[in-house]
């Protein structure tokens, strides 16, 4: 048993329960190292076990025969029950990945929350189709909820993650069993605490923390899944869409890597405004965000005056501790990461970047994992620090000339998840948009986000997308049924 903060306990068929094996793992916190939980580390049987609860959950139609209406209604109050949780969530959020406890209050747990509501509202306003065919027959072209949705998410946006795909798949009448990253499990078990209590019946939400090889992978290969619904590294989605094609074919979405390329022109109309958005984008979360634009072009005639700028910002994320209302750059998730961000930073130096500014491991609380934000100048295409994804608070500068020079550069990623152009020229930011190979385009801002517009990456940043409506392709099957009419007029 634990005697830990938190309930680490997987959640399966409405009950906290250990692994079948009873072994468990250490949840500690970045902030200061103390330890959270002791969680359940789930495998293979309490990955069937869940699964089997979910399969029965649906096929006796608990909650996929029920009709849209009385599903938006649980999901409403779903998304309620975070509301009115949302101190505490928020500070086990905070607890468990590092984040500054102002952004997992305002964002992570009102976003969550938003998602919920937004899905659940929408479920009962979609209609389906009849197909213009002859009059002898009739055509319905229905949807219908997939089955069993397995989902595994990463540690960045905990909360936000698990509910872009939750709340979609469940509102559409599917179960789920979800797998959260074994460096930030506690929301996710506390929401399926949540969503019991808020009317969900039990089997249709399951939790299995775990690490990815003993719980993901199980998840993923399982043959009674119908769809697995990632988001993580590229690495590891690649392993997720081969898992599908060796098991049962079901269906897979992946939301993957980025390395976000940001075209800042001389013509920007608003110079400052141009520099706070690109450093607190970087910035925000730590740099652990997928569509952080890492990867920063400045025209060359404005080089120095944009880094003059920014240099004058960095101060103002100096690490801070997360649990401090003020603080906007809080821990990194775990030493692994650090390391990680350390390595690249060393890389930088190695391969020839300017160092502008960070670089350096600070303990603003002890115990915890920190890094100074750090920024790069004088980086070319073929460093490390141009071309992979960090995940961490460092921003690599590069300076160009020409508009068809930036455009190839900026679309020589692997990746494809965002990207920004900031100009005040229309014909320039629409010429520009149109050539970036990637999902989502931002035009002078890189802060627009709403649960209405679809998320996703073009190339290795992953398939399919969340948000929107068009999330519910992901979790629902087209049938079509023909239906003779022999006329009897
Ligand atoms: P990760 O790929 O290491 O892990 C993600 C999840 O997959 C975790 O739950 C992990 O336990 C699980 N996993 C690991 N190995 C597995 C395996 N063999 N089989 C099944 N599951 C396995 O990624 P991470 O470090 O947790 O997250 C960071 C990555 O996530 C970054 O690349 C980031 O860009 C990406 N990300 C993408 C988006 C997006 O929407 N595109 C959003 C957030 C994060």
């Amino acid at each position: 048993m634990s005697n830990s903060t938190y309930d680490g306990r997987a959640v399966i068929n409405g009950q906290r329960v250990w692994a079948q094996t009873g072994h468990t793992f250490d949840c500690i916190s970045p902030v200061d190292g103390r330890l959270l939980a002791q969680v359940s580390r789930c495998a293979q049987a309490d990955v069937d076990a869940a699964v089997a609860a979910a399969r029965i959950a649906f096929e006796d139609r608990r909650w996929s025969g029920m009709a849209p209406a009385a599903r938006k209604r649980v999901m409403i109050k779903f998304a309620d029950q975070l509301l009115a949780h949302a101190d505490e969530l928020a500070l086990m959020e905070t607890l468990d990945m590092g984040k500054p406890i102002k952004y997992s209050r305002a964002v992570d747990v009102n976003s969550a929350a938003n998602c919920l509501r937004w899905y659940g509202e929408a479920v009962d306003k979609i209609y389906d189709e009849i197909a213009p065919t002859a009059a002898t027959a009739l055509a319905l072209i229905t949807r219908e909820p997939m089955g069993v949705v397995g989902v595994i998410v990463p540690w960045n946006y905990p909360m936000i993650m698990a509910a872009w795909k939750i709340a979609p798949a469940l509102a559409a009448g599917n179960s789920v069993v979800l797998k959260p990253s074994e460096k930030s499990p506690l929301t996710a078990l506390r929401l399926a605490e949540l969503a019991l209590e808020a009317g969900l019946p039990p089997g249709v939400f399951n939790v299995v923390p775990g690490f990815g090889p003993e719980a993901g992978s199980p998840l993923a290969l399982h043959m009674d899944v119908d769809c697995i619904a990632f988001t993580g590294s590229t690495r590891v989605g690649k392993q997720i869409h081969v898992m599908a094609g060796q098991s049962n074919l079901k269906r897979a979405w992946t939301e993957l890597g980025g390395k976000s390329p940001n075209i800042v022109f001389a013509d920007c109309p608003d110079l400052d405004k141009a520099v706070a958005a690109s450093v607190g984008s970087i910035f925000f979360n730590q740099g652990e965000s997928c569509n952080a634009p890492s990867r920063l072009f400045v025209e060359a005639s404005i080089r120095e005056a944009f880094l003059e700028r920014a240099l004058a910002l960095m101060p103002s994320y100096a690490p801070g501790n997360p649990l401090d209302a003020a603080t906007v750059m809080g821990a990194i998730v775990d030493e692994t990461q650090l390391n990680n961000v350390m390595r690249y930073i060393g890389l930088g130096q190695s391969e020839g970047a300017c160092l502008l500014a960070g670089g350096q491991q600070v303990m603003p609380v002890a115990g915890g994992c920190y890094v100074q934000p750090t920024l790069f100048a004088g980086v070319t295409a073929d460093m490390a620090i141009a071309r992979e994804e960090i995940f961490g608070p460092v921003l690599s500068v590069m300076s160009f000339t020409d508009t068809a020079e930036v455009v190839k550069a900026a679309n020589q990623s692997v990746y494809g998840l965002q990207a920004a152009v900031w100009t005040r020229d229309i014909n320039k930011a629409h010429g520009v948009a149109r050539a970036l190979r990637a999902g989502t385009v931002h035009v002078n801002q890189y802060d627009e986000d709403d649960i209405t517009v679809p998320f996703g990456g073009y190339k290795q940043s992953g398939v399919g997308r969340d948000k929107s409506l068009h999330a519910f392709d992901k979790y629902t099957e087209t049938k079509t049924t023909w239906i003779r009419i022999d006329s009897p007029v």
